[in-house]
């Protein structure tokens, strides 16, 4: 019978007659009939290197060596020690059990390269180019395989040799994590040293299911009194933050963050496509806030290749499941999904796949939609952790019906819609009160804050909507003219510095005197500062009524008496005074 296959085995001596006779049992109880080829190679310095077809059997030294030292990498240092793995290894190595599938470079450019002749290769799995280089599979065609690359495609030839890893892309996590900044290949960037992973995660990972959830219940309180009256966020909830460029979006995620300090909430921030001075900047915010300490920042800047832009998410996400699986509540932010779908367009496009709407594939929806899926509250048998995310999506224009903007907007709980027109106006944050809104609504909140804030966005859409009608009257009667600056003084209310989150109290007792018409005779202009003497008046005068609405969450008729009597003294003070 004629052999049908030809393997070709390199070494530096040539095989003796009973190293033959093996190979060849070997060979034929494999591969069946197979001519086998002798290659001297004067590289190998012991053992030699077998290659069939597409699969390669390396028997060096050499191979052995880096096999030893890729278990050396995965090795993890909590759970076991390196004797046994230096055991294990002399002792069930065994380089038949496992041929090494291997391609060919064709074609590299632009972090982008196509590789010839992986059979088996599967869509996400990590190919290891010469030099360390790492590249994931993205394009499976018949005759080759589309790889994007995490480092820079200079350093790799058409006719390198790739070999399989066997895994998908992962993610080293653990708690050393908190107070870093991060890669999206979760290497540290901050110049304090390695961090010491507990667990390696895959960064893409199926999203819980119905059955492993519950109803969101547990408010995400982000200190802003604008959306935690009117859009309360739960935790395991998708809130999107919209609006055009430089509207405060980053600054409302920031100040969520801050305002998680004490509360038991781990916090990922993870930069897309953005420069890293403003990422810096950030960082420093953080730092000097006593944030970091709650906080991982994930990192992948404009100047970073695609690839690692596209994975970042899903690598900080790999990183937030880790804390939520242990039962924790986690807040990640995604800055920003549009420059995201960029990223990922321009490497669908390198990878000549067909462009659709706007030039972006035809998987774009899925792309944000399997990321976001994945935050959740978990059901109690599954510990009862939640991941809340805050994506942010940068508008042209204020235009929401753009391609990514309608898509997140689908795949979110609500949005808090930004307004450049507010914004220059000094009405910040620029949370457009008749376009955003959370689909889990009251039941986010707490009982305090739903009973002081209801009549909130109702009281702002009649005053809207009268401005609008008013606009051109000169002279207005007088019930119409209170409604407005009543009015007035609610959007001066809803204004709130950067850094600068409300407690709970705070808040309660904001919205409980201005709902009740108490401060309708402070001018505008006055409010806000009103508004803090207001309650650094009701923290002095009593205490013990801030503490229990900020444990409770319960606000019952005798307390919010009491915050209007508490008003009404003060008020009585300050015209006193004045
Ligand atoms: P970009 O599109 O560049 O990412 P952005 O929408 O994230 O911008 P920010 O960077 O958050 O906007 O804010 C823009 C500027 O407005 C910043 O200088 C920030 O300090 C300021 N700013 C944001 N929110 C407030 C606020 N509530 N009060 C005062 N200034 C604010
Ligand atoms: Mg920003």
């Amino acid at each position: 019978m004629r052999p049908e296959m030809t393997a070709t085995l390199w070494s530096r001596t040539e095989p003796s007659p009973q190293q033959r006779e093996k190979l060849r049992a070997f060979l034929d109880q494999r591969y069946g009939p197979t001519a086998l080829e002798w290659v001297r190679d004067e590289g190998l310095k012991g053992g030699f290197r077998l290659q069939v077809g597409e699969d390669i059997y390396d028997w060096s030294l050499e191979g052995r060596l880096r096999q030893f030292q890729e278990k050396l990498r995965d090795l993890n240092p909590g759970r076991e020690g390196i004797i046994p793995l230096i055991r294990e290894t002399i002792e069930t190595w065994d380089p038949a059990a496992a041929p090494q599938e291997t391609g060919t470079v064709l074609t590299v450019g632009d972090e982008i390269a196509t590789v010839s002749a992986l059979k088996n290769v599967r869509y996400g799995e990590i190919l290891l180019f010469p030099g360390g280089i790492k590249g994931m599979v993205q394009d499976l065609r018949r005759e080759s395989v589309g790889c994007v690359l995490f480092g820079s495609s200079q350093e790799i030839r058409a006719g390198d040799t790739v070999r399989r890893s066997g895994k998908t892309a992962g993610m080293p996590v653990g708690d050393a994590f908190l107070g870093r900044v991060v890669d999206a290949l979760g290497q540290p960037i901050d110049g304090k040293g390695d961090i010491r992973a507990s667990d390696y995660r895959p960064i893409e990972a199926p999203a819980p299911g119905i059955l492993d959830r519950q109803p969101v219940d547990t408010p995400m309180e982000t200190g802003l009194l604008a959306v935690d009256a009117m859009f309360p966020i739960g935790r395991g909830q998708r809130e999107l933050i919209i609006g055009d460029r430089q509207t405060g979006k980053t600054a409302i995620a920031l100040d969520t963050i801050l305002n998680q300090k004490g509360k038991g909430v781990l916090c990922v921030y993870v930069a897309i496509g953005q420069k890293s001075s403003s990422v810096a900047q950030l960082v420093g915010n953080l730092f000097r806030r006593g944030a970091m300490d709650y906080t991982v920042v994930v990192n992948a800047p404009a100047s970073a290749p695609a690839s690692l832009q596209y994975i970042a998410p899903y690598a900080a996400t790999a990183l937030g499941e880790h804390f939520m699986y242990q039962g924790k509540d986690v807040l990640i932010v995604y800055d920003d999904l549009s420059k995201h779908a960029i990223a990922y367009r321009a490497l669908s496009l390198l990878l000549e796949r067909s462009p659709g709407r706007e030039a972006y594939p035809g998987d774009v929806f899925y792309l944000h939609s399997r990321l976001l899926e994945r935050s959740a509250h978990l059901s109690d048998a599954l510990g009862g952790g939640s991941m809340t995310a805050l994506p942010i999506v940068e508008t042209q224009a204020g235009d929401v019906s753009a391609y990514i903007p309608t898509n997140v907007i689908s795949i979110t709980d609500g949005q808090l819609f930004l307004e450049s027109g507010l914004f220059f106006s000094g009405q910040r944050p620029a949370v457009n009160v008749g376009l955003s809104v959370s689909r889990v609504g009251g039941d986010a909140q707490t009982k305090a804050m739903k009973s002081s804030a209801g009549a909130l966005r109702l009281d702002l859409a009649q005053y809207r909507e009268m401005e609008v009608f008013t606009q051109f009257s000169s002279d207005l009667d007088d019930v119409t003219k209170r409604q407005l600056t009543y009015g007035q003084g609610l959007m001066r209310l809803l204004r709130q510095p950067q850094y600068h989150p409300l407690s709970q109290h705070r808040q309660v007792i904001t919205l409980t005197a201005a709902l009740s018409h108490l401060l309708q005779d402070i001018p505008a202009k006055e409010m806000k500062d009103a508004q803090m003497a207001l309650l650094a008046f009701a923290e002095a005068q009593d205490p013990a009524l801030c503490q229990r609405i900020d444990e409770t969450g319960k606000l019952p008729p005798e307390d919010k008496e009491a915050i209007l009597a508490l008003t009404r003294r003060f008020l009585a003070e300050r015209k006193a005074g004045a």
